[in-house]
């Protein structure tokens, strides 16, 4: 026999192999039986597709399926296994040979190799190079995520230390200008004089301290360390104390402030009641400072399955769709440093940017939460905003040492606030 006549048609060892082949890599390559029937698909289509490469001697055939499978490997893919075609391919030589020893000649079998590895490592290499772009450019995009995340974060650091700063020069220049002023009456031999300036020192004094108090309370509630201490309180009770802090600023800003006797607010609820009152001392501060003069101020609620709703709405200038989802982040109102340090109650004047934040942290620590409604921000028109509080109606401690010592207590109080009750002709609404 000559050495030509002995040698294989290429084709005709490959429509040999053809069934095996998809069998042996069907089975061990695909994941489960659904996928195998498509798989099956697949590599009688990549096996044709090898079949023309070696035909033509042109490798490039196999260009389609291969980026077909590469790029079908979805986001999860990239991120468990970002090479999951080329261990496919590699898989799918070490089954050729192993088909090719089982069903071919030796010199078949040589024929075959000698033919595929070529247009195998062809194929590869494509797959390799389009694995790793893509992988890289997976990751150029992460990176790129936590870049911006990081920028944010650096805005948002240096912006509040601007604030911060600013926030803490007002009292600061108020408490030297007292100490000055002092300084001159007791060089002028009238120490009798210091009371007004001791008071307004205090003033300012005290204002430091609500603002570092307020940086604490955000840190603690940033990182979980909120620790509440459970009580049973009436909102009612917490509205009428907050009616009585600010009456005096309600008159000097001719505001009318109505506190309606809502179902739920004589409720006696297990609650932190001075970080709840801060909560709602938060929003009704800001209901006075955003609200023009003569503008109104009601607080109304109703209880909901298993929480009580308090409502404070105004009748002031609003705030837009935007700003409603940042106004409860940390210093959503940064980018108004003009705004800052014009006091604490007075019409627009901005603060820190961290009352709705804790508001938000207490009420969340509770299991409530809180939100805002308004048409939008309008100076003129004054469209109000109402902000919706929903706190947990619980009526025993969530702390069970706490809860058995409070239902002995209770049982007791109960008894009073019926009595009592019975007495009250206008207990809630102090106006
Ligand atoms: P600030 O210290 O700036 O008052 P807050 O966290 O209490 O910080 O409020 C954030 C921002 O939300 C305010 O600066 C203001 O722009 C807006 N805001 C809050 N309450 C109201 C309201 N009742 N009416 C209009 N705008 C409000």
């Amino acid at each position: 026999m000559s050495k030509k006549s002995m040698a294989t048609p290429i084709q005709k060892v490959l429509l040999k192999i053809r069934p095996a082949w998809i069998t042996r890599v069907g089975q061990e390559l695909a994941r489960g039986m659904e996928v195998r029937a498509g798989f099956e698909e697949q590599l009688e289509r990549f096996f044709d597709l090898l079949g023309q490469s070696i035909t033509t001697g042109d490798p490039a055939w196999m260009d389609p399926i291969l980026l077909d499978w590469a790029k079908s490997s979805t986001e999860t893919e990239l991120e468990d296994e970002p090479y999951h075609v080329s261990f496919l391919i590699n898989r799918m030589i070490a089954l050729t040979i192993q088909v090719a020893r089982e069903t071919l000649t030796k010199q078949q079998a040589l024929d075959l190799l000698a033919a595929v590895v070529p247009i195998y490592t062809y194929g590869l290499e494509v797959v390799a190079r389009y694995e790793m772009e893509t992988r890289v450019a997976h990751i150029s995009n992460e990176m790129e995520k936590v870049q911006k995340r990081m920028e944010r974060v650096d805005k948002s650091k240096s912006a509040f230390i601007s604030v911060a700063a600013h926030e803490l020069k007002t009292p600061i220049t108020l408490i030297e200008g007292y100490a000055s002023m002092m300084e001159d009456l007791m060089q002028q031999g009238k120490g009798a004089d210091l009371d007004s300036l001791l008071a307004g020192m205090g003033t300012g004094i005290d204002r430091l301290r609500g603002i570092v108090d307020d940086m604490i309370d955000v840190s603690m509630i940033d990182n979980d360390l909120l620790q509440l201490n459970f009580q049973p309180m009436q909102i009612s009770q917490m509205l009428s104390a907050l009616y009585i802090e600010i009456e005096p600023i309600v008159q000097a800003r001719t505001l009318a402030v109505n506190i309606k006797d809502f179902e739920g607010a004589r409720e006696w609820i297990y609650i932190d009641a001075p970080r709840v009152t801060q909560a709602l001392r938060n929003v009704i501060n800001n209901a006075i400072k955003y609200t023009p003069d003569g503008g109104t101020i009601t607080i109304d609620g109703r209880t909901l399955p298993g929480f009580i709703e308090v409502t404070i709405a105004d009748t002031g200038i609003g705030i837009s769709t935007e700003d409603q989802a940042m106004i409860f982040e940390k210093f959503g109102q940064l980018g108004r440093v003009d705004l800052h340090s014009s006091g604490k109650t007075k019409f627009k004047g901005g603060g820190p940017g961290l009352g709705l934040p804790i508001a938000r942290g207490i009420l969340e620590a509770h299991g409530g939460s809180i939100w805002v409604q308004s048409e939008g921000h309008d100076e003129i028109r004054h469209p109000g905003s109402t902000f919706h509080i929903l706190i947990p109606a619980r009526n025993e401690s969530p702390d069970p040492k706490m809860a058995r010592l409070f239902d002995t207590l209770g049982k007791n109080k109960n008894k009073e606030v019926i009595e009592s009750d019975e007495h009250r002709s206008q207990p809630i609404d102090p106006l």
